[in-house]
């Protein structure tokens, strides 16, 4: 754990002193976030974080973003999807567009999610993420430090070695907040209502748009294109 622990370290280290104030966390408030989260606030590194409110997350989701300000002495950046984009997108396709196919659930994505974080992006030139390799067949192949061709930024994954038992012996050592819908078997988080419990065997991305394609590792279009250039394969999220 150690190791583990000093490696991450090494990397968010590297990350800051490479990028300085144009380098970001966006933290997607799951378990691997709450790890990133301590790591940078009891480290004391200036590292600023911040979040995608789709407007369709669950309460745990804003329970635990309360808890990091709490904890940590700081001000999460919410950032929220353009209004007017999101009611032409409702008025056209109505409030549960996503279930009606995989191209309007990208759609969703797409103003929900893609669209916030490319405004919150602008002006840096690198961000953090708490991908690991064992979440999905997609993500087993990514490299600690990428080049996104999508936003051109630099993208560090200082947890990509860690095991889930790692992350959770993390958060049980230091008593960091987690997002309680862990504590369910739900062990990828993002909306409320295209996120699901996952059973023994699957993939821990499983619970996350699972109508769509089991063999296939869903991305919302935040991460895809890495994905893409690491497995050859086209990720449902892809073209978002
Ligand atoms: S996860 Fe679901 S509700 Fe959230 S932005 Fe994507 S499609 Fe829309």
């Amino acid at each position: 754990m150690e190791a583990k622990i000093n490696q991450a370290l090494a990397l968010l280290k590297q990350a800051l002193q490479e990028h300085g104030d144009r380098l970001v966390y966006p933290c997607s408030m799951g378990i691997e976030g709450s790890v990133m989260v301590d790591l940078i606030c009891r480290h004391g590194l200036n590292i600023p974080v911040m979040t995608l409110d789709t407007g369709r997350l669950p309460q745990a989701t804003y329970d635990v973003i309360a808890a990091f300000e709490k904890r940590y002495g700081i001000r999460v950046a919410v950032t929220f999807p353009d209004s007017h984009e999101v009611e032409a997108m409702v008025r056209e396709h109505g409030v549960n567009l996503f279930r009606k196919s995989v191209a309007l659930r990208k759609h969703c994505c797409e103003i929900r999610k893609v669209h916030p974080l490319m405004r919150a992006l602008q002006g840096k030139s690198a961000w953090l993420t708490g991908r690991r390799h064992e979440q999905s067949k997609g993500r087993a192949g990514l490299q600690e430090v990428e080049t996104d061709p999508v936003y051109n930024l630099k993208k560090y994954n200082p947890l990509l070695n860690w095991s889930m038992d790692e992350v959770l012996e993390y958060i049980r050592t230091y008593d960091v907040p987690y997002n309680i819908l862990h504590d369910a078997h739900y062990h990828s988080i993002g909306c409320e209502c295209c996120t699901r419990a996952i059973t023994v065997g699957e993939d821990e991305r499983a619970g996350r748009w699972w109508w769509e394609n089991d063999d296939v590792a869903a991305e919302c279009g935040l991460h895809v294109m890495s994905i893409k250039q690491v497995t050859g394969k086209i990720e449902n999220g892809e073209g978002i």
